[in-house]
C-alpha cells in the first residue's frame, strides 16, 4: 500500500520550500481533477521505503468558502493520507494555529513543521515547542525550510506517527453553551440516521451545518433532505436565537471559540517572550489586568460579592411583595373554604409549599441577570480560565472549571447540565473526580434554602454569609477532590486548554432573554416537579391523623375551655364588671384554644407518616441540631432541594392557627422553638454537602458508567455533611 504525507498550511507559510528540500527533483506538477488548483505530488525514499508526499494548496481554514480549501478538505477526506504534515510559521504562531485546530476537530493525524524559526528568533519570539507539543498532543518539529534545518527530524517524526497508525479522537471544543447544546442534539440526529458518518465524523457535519458549509449542506441534501432539513431547522434556530440575544451568528461564534482556545493555549506559556513592539487588542490588554496573578483574584473576588450585594440588596422588595402575595392568598383560600381536608391540601400543601418556593423568583432573577452580564461579557471565561491553575492543584481538569460554575460555582445553577459538561473531560479519572464533586455547588435550588435561613437568622449581612457559603462549598469540593483523587480514582494529570472569548458589551436584549430562560425553567420546575413532591409530602405530613381517641382528648379541653369562660362571663355579667374587663376574658379565652390548637396539630403532624420517620432519625440528627421537622424537610430535599424550603413551609404552616396574622417563613422559624443562627449554620452546612438529588444521581450514575458511583456519591456525602454539621453544632455549642 502506498504511504502518502500531505502539506498544508496557510499561504506563504513555507510549505513548497519544505516540500521542495524533502522531495528534492522527484516530483511531479498537474492539477486537481475538474479544477485549476496546482497539484504538486513528490517521492521521498528512506531505505527503499517510498512515501507519496503532496503539497497542497495553502489555506486558512477548512470550511468550503474557496476552491483551494475544498481541494484540500477532499485530498484529506478521500486519500486519507497516514500524516498531514501542518507547516506553521513560527513567527505569527496564533493565526496559523487556527488551521491547526481544524484539523484536529476533523480527527486528521497531524505531526506539525514548525516552520520560519529563523524569523520568529530575529523578531525575539520565544516558543516553549515542548509545552505546544504537549497542549495539542500532537508531535511539533522546529524547522527552517529555506536551509532544510529539521527537515529528517521531521520525516522521523511523521514516520513514527504513521506507524502508531490509529485516527485520532476529534478534538471538541466548547463554543459557548447556545451553540454547545445545539451541536449535541444535531450530532445524535446524525448519528442515529447514519448522515454521512461513512465520511465525515459526527460533530464535524454538525459544525460544518452550523459553518454554513454549502458543500457538506449539499451532500446532506441530496443524500437524506429529510434529516438535511432538520439539521438546518435547528440551525436556523440557534442562529436567530444568537442573533437577537448576543447579536452574533454562529460561524462568528465558532470562530471566536477556536481562537479564545489558542488564545488560552498561548497564555499558558507557549510563547515565552514577546517583543514588545507587538500592539495589543483591547481584548488582550484587558486579559493582562483582569487575569492577573495577584489582580485578577482579587477582583474575581470583589466582582462576585458585588453579584450577592446586588442580588439581596435589590431583590429584598419584591421578594417581600411575593412573599405577602402568597401569604394573602393563603388567608382568602382558609377564608373561602370550608375547614378540612381539602382546605388544607390548598392552603398547607400547595400554596405554602410551591409559595415558598416561588416567593424566591425575584432572588433568582436578579441572581440570574447578574450571572447573565458576567457571562454574555465574556468574564465569566476569565474565571474560568483563573481557576484553572487552582484546579490541577486539586487532581481536576481545566475543564471541570466550567462544570462546576454550571453547576453553581457562583450560586444558583443546576447539577444536572454541570454532569453532563463533565463530557468534554477525556481522562476518565478527572471526569470521575469533576463528577462527584460538582453536586456541592450551591444549585438554584439550594439558594432559596439558604436565603431563607440567611434572611432569617442573618439579616445583617446576607451578602457576606452568602459569600460565605460560596466559599465553603468551593472549599469543600475541591478538598474531597483532592481525597478522592489520591485514594480511590487515583492517576495521572492530563493537559487543558480552555477557550477565551473576546469581551464584549452585553446587549439589553441579551440578558433579558438569557435571565428569563433561566428564570422561567425555575418556575416550570416549581409548577411541576415541586408541586408534585409538595402534595405527596403534604399527604404524608397530614395521614394518618389523630386517632379518634386522641382528637376527642383536645376537643374535650376545648370544651372544657369554652365553659370555664363563658361561666366566668356569666358571674362578670351579673356583678355589671366594665367591658374591657369581659374582653380580656374572651381574649384569655382565645389564647388558649389556640394552644391547644397548636398542640393538636402538632400532635397530628408528629404521628402522621412523615412526623415518625422525622421523629425515628431526631436521635441521631439533634446531634447536628435538627429536630423532627427539619428531618422531614431534608429527606424531602433529597427529591429536590427546594422541597426543604417547601416542606418546612408545609410543617410550619400546619401548626399556623392565626389567619389574620400574614407572618413569613423566615419569622416563623426565628421565633420558633429549637432554631438559632447555630442551628441555621449546621443545616447550611447540611444542605450544601448531603445527597444530590434523585435526578443528579441518575445522572452521575449514567455518566459515571455504573450505579455503584451514583450510590457511592448518595452515601459518602450524606456521611460527609452529616459529619461536618455535628462537628459545627457540638463545637458551636461550647461558645
Ligand atoms: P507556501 O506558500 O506555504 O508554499 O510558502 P513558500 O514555500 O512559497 O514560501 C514563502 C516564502 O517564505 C518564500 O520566499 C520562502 O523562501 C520563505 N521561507 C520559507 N521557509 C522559510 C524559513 O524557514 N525561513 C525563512 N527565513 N524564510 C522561509
Ligand atoms: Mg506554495
Amino acid at each position: 500500500m502506498k504511504t502518502i504525507f500531505a502539506m498544508a498550511g496557510n499561504p506563504n507559510s513555507g510549505k513548497t520550500t519544505l516540500f521542495n528540500e524533502i522531495t528534492g527533483a522527484r516530483q511531479h506538477v498537474g492539477n486537481y481533477p475538474g479544477v485549476t488548483v496546482e497539484k504538486k505530488e513528490g517521492i521521498y525514499i528512506n531505505k527503499d521505503r517510498k512515501i507519496n508526499i503532496v503539497d497542497l494548496p495553502g489555506t486558512y481554514s477548512l470550511t468550503a468558502y474557496s476552491q483551494e480549501e475544498v481541494v484540500a478538505r477532499d485530498f484529506l477526506v478521500n486519500e486519507k493520507p497516514a500524516v498531514v504534515i501542518n507547516v506553521i510559521d513560527a513567527s505569527n504562531l496564533e493565526r496559523n494555529l487556527y488551521l491547526t485546530i481544524q484539523f484536529l476537530e476533523m480527527g486528521i493525524p497531524v505531526c506539525i513543521a514548525l516552520n520560519m524559526m529563523d524569523v520568529a528568533k530575529k523578531r525575539g519570539i520565544k516558543i516553549d515547542i515542548e509545552k505546544l507539543s504537549d497542549l495539542l498532543g500532537i508531535p511539533v518539529i522546529p524547522t527552517i525550510a529555506r536551509n532544510g534545518n529539521g527537515k529528517y527530524e521531521l520525516i522521523r517524526a511523521a514516520q513514527k506517527r504513521a506507524k502508531h497508525g490509529n485516527t485520532p479522537a476529534c478534538l471538541e471544543i466548547s463554543y459557548g453553551n447556545d451553540i454547545d447544546q445545539t451541536l449535541s442534539k444535531m450530532e445524535a440526529e446524525i448519528r442515529t440516521k447514519q448522515f454521512l458518518t461513512e465520511t465525515y465524523p459526527s460533530r464535524w457535519i454538525a459544525l460544518k451545518y452550523l459553518e454554513n458549509d454549502k458543500q457538506i449542506i449539499n451532500l446532506g441534501k441530496r443524500n437524506h433532505p429529510v434529516v438535511s432539513n432538520r439539521l438546518e431547522k435547528m440551525v436556523r434556530r440557534v442562529s436567530d436565537h444568537l442573533k437577537s440575544t448576543m447579536e452574533t451568528y454562529p460561524e462568528a461564534e465558532i470562530a471566536d471559540h477556536r481562537y479564545g482556545y489558542i488564545k488560552s493555549m498561548i497564555k499558558q506559556g507557549v510563547i515565552t517572550h514577546k517583543p514588545d513592539q507587538d500592539r495589543l487588542f483591547i481584548s488582550d490588554k484587558i486579559d493582562k489586568v483582569v487575569t492577573h496573578r495577584f489582580l485578577g483574584p482579587l477582583m474575581m473576588f470583589a466582582v462576585i460579592m458585588g453579584l450577592y450585594q446586588f442580588t439581596f440588596t435589590y431583590s429584598e422588595i419584591p421578594v417581600g411583595w411575593f412573599e405577602s402575595f402568597f401569604a394573602w392568598l393563603g388567608d382568602t383560600a382558609s377564608a373561602l373554604l370550608p375547614d378540612g381536608l381539602i382546605q388544607s391540601l390548598i392552603v398547607s400543601g400547595i400554596i405554602d409549599g410551591v409559595g415558598g418556593v416561588l416567593g424566591f423568583v425575584p432572588l433568582i432573577m436578579f441572581m440570574f441577570l447578574g450571572i447573565s452580564i458576567i457571562e454574555d461579557s465574556g468574564y465569566l471565561a476569565r474565571v474560568a480560565f483563573m481557576l484553572d491553575r487552582v484546579f490541577r492543584i486539586f487532581g481536576l481538569h481545566g475543564n471541570s472549571v466550567m462544570a462546576f460554575i454550571v453547576s453553581g460555582g457562583i450560586a444558583g445553577g443546576c447539577a444536572v447540565p454541570g454532569v453532563m459538561a463533565s463530557r468534554t473531560l477525556k481522562s476518565p479519572r478527572e471526569r470521575l473526580a469533576t463528577l462527584l464533586t460538582v453536586p456541592f455547588m450551591n444549585c438554584g435550588a439550594k439558594l432559596p434554602v439558604f436565603a431563607l435561613l440567611v434572611a432569617a437568622f442573618f439579616p445583617e449581612n446576607e451578602a457576606g454569609v452568602m459569600f460565605a457559603i460560596t466559599l465553603i462549598a468551593w472549599g469543600g469540593a475541591l478538598l474531597v477532590a483532592r481525597l478522592l483523587r489520591s485514594t480511590v480514582i487515583r492517576g495521572e494529570a492530563t493537559p487543558f486548554i480552555m477557550e477565551l472569548p473576546p469581551y464584549r458589551f452585553p446587549t439589553f436584549k441579551g440578558l433579558m432573554i438569557h435571565t428569563w430562560e433561566k428564570t422561567w425553567q425555575y418556575i416550570k420546575k416549581a409548577g411541576t416537579v415541586i408541586l408534585g413532591i409538595s402534595i405527596i409530602l403534604w399527604a404524608m405530613m397530614t395521614f394518618p391523623g389523630l386517632s379518634e381517641e386522641r382528637a376527642n382528648e383536645f376537643e374535650s379541653q376545648r370544651n372544657l375551655a369554652k365553659a370555664s369562660v363563658s361561666s366566668a362571663i356569666l358571674k362578670k355579667s351579673r356583678t355589671e364588671v366594665e367591658e374591657t374587663e369581659l374582653s380580656k376574658e374572651i381574649r384569655k379565652l382565645k389564647e388558649k384554644l389556640d394552644t391547644i390548637d397548636l398542640a393538636e396539630a402538632e400532635a397530628a403532624l408528629k404521628y402522621s407518616i412523615a412526623g415518625r420517620i422525622g421523629t425515628a432519625l431526631e436521635s441521631i440528627s439533634k446531634l447536628a441540631g435538627f429536630d423532627w421537622r427539619t428531618n422531614i424537610a431534608l429527606v424531602g430535599g433529597f427529591a429536590a432541594k427546594e422541597v426543604v424550603v417547601s416542606t418546612l413551609g408545609t410543617a410550619y404552616s400546619l401548626g399556623n392557627i392565626d389567619p389574620e396574622e400574614t407572618e413569613s417563613l423566615a419569622d416563623r422559624l426565628k421565633r420558633a422553638p429549637g432554631w438559632s443562627p447555630l442551628v441555621a449554620w449546621s443545616l447550611i452546612i447540611f444542605t450544601i454537602f448531603y445527597a444530590p438529588c434523585f435526578v443528579a444521581v441518575v445522572c452521575i450514575s449514567r455518566e459515571a458508567g455504573s450505579w455503584k458511583w451514583g450510590i457511592f456519591s448518595m452515601v459518602f456525602n450524606t456521611i460527609l455533611a452529616f459529619t461536618l454539621s455535628v462537628a459545627v453544632f457540638q463545637i458551636g455549642s461550647l461558645f
